[in-house]
């Protein structure tokens, strides 16, 4: 997504800001998403969470432990060392 010019929004008495819909709409963020808020330098950034595997960061084939994913090629490699 190219660099736009920015909204302007309010934020309310309790924190929370509207995130606009064309942006929402451009990195695929649908309601109920997670999303990793940080703080930058002097900026805020807001990325939608991406489940990965805790391993190698592959995105497909994942197993869920706990809250964290495990690949299918990771965990044979974890349980070829047992
Ligand atoms: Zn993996």
């Amino acid at each position: 997504m190219k660099s736009e010019a920015a909204d302007i929004r309010q934020l309310d008495s309790l924190g929370r800001v509207v995130i606009p819909k064309k942006m929402r709409t451009a990195l695929g963020i649908s309601e109920n998403d997670n999303l990793r808020i940080s703080l930058e330098a002097n900026a805020i950034v807001i990325k939608r969470e991406v489940p990965m595997c805790v391993i190698c960061k592959r995105e497909k084939e994942l197993n869920a432990i706990g809250t964290a994913y495990v690949c299918t090629g990771c965990a044979k490699q974890i349980a070829d060392m047992l």
